[in-house]
Formats: structure tokens, sequence, C-alpha cells
């Protein structure tokens, strides 16, 4: 058995980690879950959105499934996603992009997966004020890349396609432009790439990757990048196959990991039993293949797809079913 660390989260999250541990009890999944809080709930009950005793069950468990928090607008309340990856430096955000069926979709084909740093870039978010009298505002934002780092999460996209019988690696820079940053992770990636003999490597400029990606995206199968080119193109990945309600997530780091959806805690439909867990659910598989539980996790894929086929019975209305999330979770078990 595997402890692992389940944060339900706010709004739906009750209702989708509900089925997902349901759909992974009925799979045979060899996992106990360790329940704990975390987000606005957790913030009204204890006045802290991290809680320090899910820190510590994280830390000694090293593995945990998370549902959607509520981080609300305003000052004072941190986002706990972006302080669980920075206390477990979990450096790689995993996002795969899948053609499913019966999902309407602007492609068919389409199977890649994206690697986005998750720690540096201009993402971060340092900035500042340099004039700030009327009318001559002016702000300022840093941009970090580390040989370190960068080198991590390249190897991190090779070491995928190994052992995942992958054959190409597109690394995604803007190194024409910004020479000393993106270029660095440039440098770095062709020099990792040579020890990777039998994986295809190629570079693309981001604004050429980004029309490549909705011209031809069958094209790609790992795709590596800096922080805040990956988070929109794996949004745009994930819009390319039925959107982020039907798109799993890894974050991981070398001795720590956390899955989690990537979806919102959607207030508007809490309690209403119609909540997709699907996202939560592939995020949950990438989880099972990482604790060398993989076949599990294809079991649930294919009774995920078989209950896909009959989609307009069981699956939820933002997909265009006319069933609950009680349906979709008994479809699946059914077909497991
Ligand atoms: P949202 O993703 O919660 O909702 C956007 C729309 O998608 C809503 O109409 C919602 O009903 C629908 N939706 C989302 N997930 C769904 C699902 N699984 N099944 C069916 N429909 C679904 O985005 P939002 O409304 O912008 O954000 C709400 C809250 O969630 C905010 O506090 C935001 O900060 C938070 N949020 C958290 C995460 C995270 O924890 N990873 C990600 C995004 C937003």
């Amino acid at each position: 058995m595997k402890n692992v660390v389940l944060i339900p989260g706010d709004g739906i999250g009750a209702e989708i980690t509900n089925s997902v541990t349901t759909i992974l009890d009925e799979a045979g999944a060899k996992i106990d879950w360790i329940e704990k809080s975390a987000g606005l709930k957790a913030h009204e009950e204890n006045g802290n959105p991290l809680p320090e005793d899910t820190i510590e069950a994280i830390d000694e468990h090293r593995i945990a499934l998370k549902g959607p928090l509520t981080t609300p607008v305003g000052s004072g309340f941190k986002s706990v996603n972006v302080a669980l990856r920075q206390k477990f430096n979990l450096y790689s955000n995993i996002r795969p992009a899948r053609t499913l069926p019966s999902i309407d979709s602007p492609f068919r084909g389409v199977d890649m997966v994206l690697f986005r740093e998750n720690t540096q870039g201009l993402y971060i978010g340092k900035e500042e004020w340099v004039e700030e009298a009327d009318n001559k505002r002016h702000a300022e934002a840093i941009a970090v890349v580390t040989e370190e780092a960068s080198e991590k999460i390249v190897r991190a996209a090779f070491e995928y396609a190994v052992h995942n019988d992958r054959k190409k690696v597109t690394l995604v820079h803007k190194a024409n432009i910004l020479k000393l940053t993106t270029g660095l992770f440039l440098e770095v990636g062709k020099r990792v790439a040579k020890e990777y003999k039998d994986i295809e490597f190629q570079d693309l400029i981001v604004d050429n990757m980004a029309m490549q990606m909705v011209m031809r995206p069958q094209q790609f199968d790992v795709v590596v990048t800096t922080n805040l080119f990956g988070d929109i193109l794996s949004d745009l990945a994930s819009g390319l196959v039925g959107g982020l309600g039907v798109t799993g997530a890894a974050n991981i780091g070398d001795d720590a990991a956390m899955f989690e959806a990537v979806h919102g805690s959607a207030p508007d439909i809490v309690g209403k039993n119609i909540a997709n867990p699907m996202g939560l659910l592939f995020s949950s598989l990438m989880m099972l293949e990482h604790i060398d539980q993989k076949q599990v996790a294809e079991n649930i894929r294919k009774a995920i797809y078989k209950t896909l086929v009959e989609k307009k019975v069981y699956c939820t209305p933002d997909i265009g079913g006319e069933g609950t999330t009680s349906t979709f979770t008994q479809a699946v078990c059914d077909n497991i």
C-alpha cells in the first residue's frame, strides 16, 4: 500500500475527489488515503489556507492528490498552489493533451505532453515600480533563469520520453530576443539533447510554436519550455483536446509530487452533482503511473474511454452529456 495525501479542496472538490477515490478503489489501486485540508475552507476554519499538518503530511508521504482551491481575490491570501510548488520544489509541471473519444475538439490524433518549468522565468512575479509619479508610472519585471533549473526540467522531459516510448522533444523559447534568459534555456537544452541520441530534438521560437499547435498539433510529442510560455501553451494544448475540464496535471520534484485538477473550484455548480471528475481522474492516473501502479492506471483509462462512447447517457453536461457525477462514476466502475 502507498500512502497518498488527499486534499479535496474547495467548491466541487469534495464531489470530484469522492468520485476519483471510488473509481481508484474499485480498480484495485493500492492506496491508503490520508485526508488533509487546504484552501478557503481551511482558511475559514483555522485562519490558515495551508495548515501546518497538511504540510507535515506531504513532507512525510511525499505524494499528494489535490482538488481545486478557491483563491479569494484581494490581499492577505497567497495562492496555496504556488506555495506548495515552492515549498516542495516541484519544478516540473506536466500536462498531457490527448484526443479523447466522443469529446468535441478541433483536432483528432493529438497526443502531446508538455513540460513547463515551474519555479522560474518571468512568471515568478518579481516586479517593481521604477517611477510612481502620476503620468510617469513605470514598472519592471525580472525573469530568472538558472542553468541548474533549466537542466532539471529539460532532463525530466527527455527521461519521460525515454521511459514512455516517445520519439521527439521540442524545446520552446524566445532566444532570438531574450538572448540571455531563454538563450540559456536553449543552450542547456541543446547540450542535454546530445546525451539522448535516440530521441529527436527540435527547438522552436514560441510564436511559431503557437501557430504550429493550432495548424498541425499532431507533429508534437514531448514539449519542454519555460514557466510563462508553458503556462500559456499548456492551456492552449488543453483547448486542442476538449478544455481544462478533461485534462490532468502533475507537479513533480526530485522527492515529492502533487497531482491536481487544472480547473477551479466551480462555485456555480457546487452540490448539484454535475461536476465533471475527469480532470482530477486523469491527474490520478498520472499519479498511479508515478507510484508504479501502471496497470491499474491503464485499466481505468480504458474504462473512461468506454464510458465516453456513451457520453450522452453517463457523462456530465459540461462535455455534452445528460448524466451526473454519480452516473459517470458508476459507469466507469462498471467498465473496469
Ligand atoms: P473554474 O474553473 O472554477 O470555473 C470556470 C467554469 O468552468 C465554471 O462555469 C465552472 O462551472 C466550470 N467548471 C470548472 N470545473 C468544472 C468541472 N470539473 N465540471 C464541470 N464544470 C466545471 O474557474 P473560476 O470560476 O475562474 O474560478 C473559481 C475559483 O477557483 C477561484 O477562486 C480561482 O482562484 C480558483 N481556481 C483554482 C484553481 C486550482 O486550484 N488549480 C485553478 C483555477 C481557478
